[in-house]
């Protein structure tokens, strides 16, 4: 038995845990989980748990519904807010089919198969994500829709307010969880926050993200609260992005960095950036992937529009944070436009691999964007090349549907499988008459 399941049978039995839920993630990024008892967690280790794959969102066809879950030891880590009477703890899991292959639909699997890649070429892939998201009263809403807890903006201090003591209670939970939190702050909208996570890599960072939403989650109902990660639920609010700041590493060397170059950003940093930009239109589907998406991307709040980098520029899709002297080799580059509501996984493995495409075709960066953007006239973006975003999901469908790159790092399951389920949620909001229309028209046709 290796040392890290030792340590996980170990620990169950001192600390009497009484339940132990294993953890992972459909195609749409939801959370699964089953729990099982202590003393079926070293058969889980060896031969698996079993579980029928189609009835999870995408994990399957129907014809090879059987499938296994397979704990990773190495993320064991006991609830908090399940720490008190009959304890519990959880692990993520990789699946496999029956017979020991990892199961191509599995987004946790998708995502190891790209760092794989980027191993093969020497690279480590570091993540580093901000994530918003809205406190409201509750999830129901009235004919003005969802109530924020609050009227603060950026930076407020709110004293005595609910965010207030949420933040500190999510970030001591996230901190016994083993996630380090870097920042938290109210942001700009009605009730909105955003924590940001310590760079960690990839995987490490998707698994996080998953707990941070159930955390936030759970948090916000033992204040009474609601939580809410959706892209854009309010429309006179700024939408939640989760906003990722990307690196590579060559064994302890950020590959990114290089003293003398421009904003100390060397040719492997500025290919990168251009893999980003070239591709972002076809990975949009996936980093930003409901029609509620696309109101966050044009509804202005900061939320990015347009295909273009900056150094500092925040209408940039793509923006290269100033350097801090202090913080050593901390080249990055920021993705402004993934969103909360994405699949951490399957983002982060279509980021790496657009990135990594840049690298190994030496794309060139296009000049950087220094002017406000959206502030430009159309043909004024024209002019700089500066293309827009898919408008809307079914935009973003089309682009990813003639995606080599997409097609490749999803596989052909996950790939078929998004492109069915966006279809149909499309169809579905086409053919829906809002409120938008009942406003502007009812009253005058
Ligand atoms: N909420 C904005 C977005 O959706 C970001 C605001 C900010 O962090 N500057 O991207
Ligand atoms: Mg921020
Ligand atoms: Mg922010
Ligand atoms: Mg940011």
């Amino acid at each position: 038995m290796d040392k890290q399941r030792d340590f996980v049978l170990r620990t169950i039995e001192e600390r009497g845990i009484k339940f132990v839920r294993l953890w992972f993630t459909d195609v749409v990024g939801t959370l699964k989980s089953v729990a099982i008892a202590p003393a079926e967690v070293e058969s889980a280790f060896i031969e698996g748990l079993g579980f029928d794959g189609s009835a999870i969102e995408g994990l399957t066809r129907s014809f090879e519904s059987d499938l296994l879950a397979f704990p990773d030891p190495a993320t064991f880590q006991i609830l908090p807010w399940r720490a008190g009477i009959d304890p519990t703890a959880r692990m993520f899991c990789d699946i496999t089919t029956p017979d020991g292959q990892p199961a191509v639909a599995d987004p946790r699997n998708v995502l190891k198969r790209m760092l794989e890649k980027a191993a093969d070429k020497g690279f480590t892939f570091y993540t580093h994500p901000e994530i918003e998201f809205y406190l409201l009263k509750s999830s129901e809403y009235g004919p003005n829709g969802p109530e924020p807890v609050d009227q603060a903006g950026y930076f407020d201090n709110v004293p005595g307010g609910t965010a207030h003591d949420f933040r500190r209670e999510s970030v001591r939970m996230l901190e016994d969880l083993g996630i380090s939190v870097e920042f938290s702050h109210h942001e700009a909208g009605h009730g909105q926050n955003e924590i940001d996570l310590r760079y960690a890599d990839a995987l490490a960072t998707a698994d996080n993200i998953m707990t941070f939403r159930t955390v936030v989650k759970e948090v916000a109902i033992s204040q009474g609260v609601y939580a809410t990660f959706m892209p854009k639920p309010m429309s006179n609010q700024p939408g939640s992005g989760m906003h990722t700041h990307l690196s590579l590493f060559e064994g302890d060397q950020n590959a990114f960095y290089e003293p003398g170059a421009q904003y100390r950003l060397s040719k492997t940093g500025r290919q990168f950036i251009a893999g980003l930009l070239t591709h972002a239109p076809e990975i949009t589907a996936v980093t930003n992937q409901f029609v509620n998406s696309y109101k966050r991307l044009w509804g202005g709040g900061e939320a990015p529009s347009f295909v273009c980098w900056g150094h500092n520029n925040r209408s940039a899709l793509v923006r290269v944070p100033m350097y801090k002297p202090n913080k050593g080799q901390s080249s990055r580059v920021e993705y402004r436009g993934i969103d909360s509501a994405s699949n951490p996984y399957l983002s982060f493995a279509l980021l790496l691999a657009a990135g990594l495409k840049g690298i190994e075709e030496g794309y060139e960066l296009p000049p950087e964007a220094e002017d406000n953007v959206w502030q430009l006239t159309d043909s004024e973006r024209r002019a700089l090349g500066f293309n827009p975003l898919p408008a809307s999901l079914d935009h973003a469908i089309a682009a990813m549907e003639s995606s080599e790159l997409v097609a490749e790092t999803l596989g052909e399951q996950v790939f078929n499988y998004s492109i069915l389920n966006k279809r149909e949620e499309w169809k579905g909001y086409r053919a829906e008459v809002t409120p938008f229309e009942l406003k502007h028209n009812l009253g005058i046709l």
